[in-house]
């Protein structure tokens, strides 16, 4: 109850696209119900959560923020939907987004943009800068805005994401709060709608790392309905409560240091890498020699595989279909334009471009190959003994929408991206933690990298400084 009075006292933030409100009152019912008749409990049983719109929910509208699936009904659940049912817990609603998950401001959506809850926050309005007036409100970051916003103005507990270059770490940062992107492979993508099926994993965004932890616990797994999901049997962990630090090495990557980072990023960077080494962790400067190569590979990789994702949108399986009926091609052609936002046709051009023939081996088979290398430069650190990397999350703060809208959208969200989109490249676990608060009094965070598999140890980590 009082979750969804958050959710209705905050509609203003245009985080949900759909309030399940029924649902959930009816999933709360019958928790209480199994509560008071003391059954066993789920390990979310009666807890709130949120899924972004572009998690099948059977029954439920999932649109994607894309004209293409509006009105949307999927016949099946997400099989990460499916498992926070299974283990009681009680659906808020359907998150607003990019659309397609294409962007990083969460400014993209038919449904209009999501506000950053932060911009209401009375630290900020004390000190924002002056000329800033109530309609320069704050960007979530993105794509999983919705999610983020979500958790962080308290309509609910947990929120999934999907993160393909950033897209759960990214707002998580932005609106405070804690964003978890899994090892690829140990979290079922069955039922989330792809954007670059290489790099998808469904993001986990909580109030504090515990509760990261927990839901990654329900959500982990092999899934016979993802081939690319891992075989071995997943065990949840619960966090210790201390961490030897003396036994841990903390890599900060000197490739990180990328233009457009503001200083208030920089010295927090530096300061929690002294306060590790104080509290008696080895923290050494590492390499990743590939790293200024990935953000131009990412873009070459995601587009391709968009422009492969999104043929399947051709009017006649799912959502839009045009009115235009010419010839068949024209259909396709009146149904990608009406259904589709430029960002959205922009990366499926490109994609193409890169998939030509004459293009294939240039670009897309390039693009491979440093992804590899990229993949490499971490498997080395790790296997020199590095635990965990420690890097920013994001270029500075969240940005003001009208300042966010002026500069061209693919470059800005291409910038966006510099930090987070290695560890998709590579298939690692990342964390963001909120770390602190930037002179204009809004959230700043730092992000840790791991390896492969190790999300406990970096969980603990991430623990350690929350
Ligand atoms: N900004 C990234 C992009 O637009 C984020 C994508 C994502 O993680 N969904 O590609």
């Amino acid at each position: 109850q009082s979750c969804l009075s958050f959710v209705k006292e905050t509609s203003f933030l245009n985080a949900y696209i759909t309030v399940t409100e029924e649902v959930a009152l009816k999933q709360a019912a019958e928790a209480d119900k199994r509560f008071s008749q003391g059954k066993p409990l789920g390990l979310l049983d009666g807890i709130p959560f949120a899924i972004k719109d572009n998690f099948s929910t059977q029954g439920i509208q999932t649109t994607c923020a894309s004209h293409m699936l509006k009105g949307y009904i999927p016949p099946y659940n997400a099989t990460v939907v499916q498992k926070l049912f299974n283990h009681g817990a009680v659906l808020m609603g359907k998150t607003n987004h990019d659309e397609f998950g294409m962007g990083s401001g969460s400014t993209d959506s038919i449904f209009g943009p999501v506000k950053n809850p932060w911009s209401y926050s009375k630290t900020y309005k004390e000190k924002r800068f002056a000329g800033h007036n109530d309609a320069d409100w704050l960007i979530t970051g993105g794509s999983s805005g919705g999610s983020a916003a979500a958790v962080s103005a308290g309509t609910c507990y947990v929120a999934l994401g999907s993160d393909t270059g950033g897209s759960t770490r990214n707002p998580a940062c932005h609106c405070g709060v804690v964003g978890l992107k899994p090892t690829y492979g140990l979290v079922s993508r069955h039922g989330l709608i792809p954007l670059v099926n290489s790099m998808d994993v469904p993001g986990i965004i909580t109030r504090c790392v515990d509760d990261a932890a927990t839901a990654l616990g329900v959500l982990a797994g092999h899934d016979p309905y993802d081939s690319t999901t891992f075989q071995n049997p997943f065990e949840p962990f619960k966090l210790p409560e201390t961490i030897d630090l003396s036994k841990l090495c903390i890599g900060i990557p000197k490739e990180y240091h990328a233009p457009g980072m503001s200083a208030e990023i920089l010295s927090l960077w530096t300061k929690v890498a002294d306060m590790f080494e104080d509290a008696g962790a080895k923290v050494i400067a590492v390499s990743l020699p590939h790293t200024p190569y990935s953000i131009v590979c990412y873009h070459v990789l995601c587009t391709s595989e968009v422009a492969s994702n999104m043929a399947r949108f051709d009017g006649l399986q799912y959502g839009h279909r045009s009115d235009v009926e010419d010839s068949t091609e024209a259909m396709y052609a009146a149904t990608r334009r009406e259904g589709f936002n430029d960002v959205v046709r922009g990366r499926i051009l490109s994609g193409n471009f890169f998939l030509l023939k004459q293009n294939y081996e240039q670009y897309f088979l390039k693009a491979q190959k440093v992804r590899r290398l990229i993949a490499d430069d971490f498997v080395k650190v790790f296997e020199s003994g590095v635990h965990v990397l420690l890097t920013p999350t994001t270029l500075g703060d969240a940005a003001p929408y009208l300042e966010f809208i002026q500069e061209d959208n693919r470059t800005r969200s291409a910038q966006e991206d510099v930090f987070t989109q290695c560890a998709n490249m590579a298939g690692l676990p990342a964390v963001t933690v909120p770390v602190g608060l930037s002179r204009r009094g809004l959230p700043l965070g730092l992000q840790f990298i791991g390896r492969a598999l190790c999300e406990e140890q970096l969980l603990t980590v991430a623990k350690w400084l929350e």
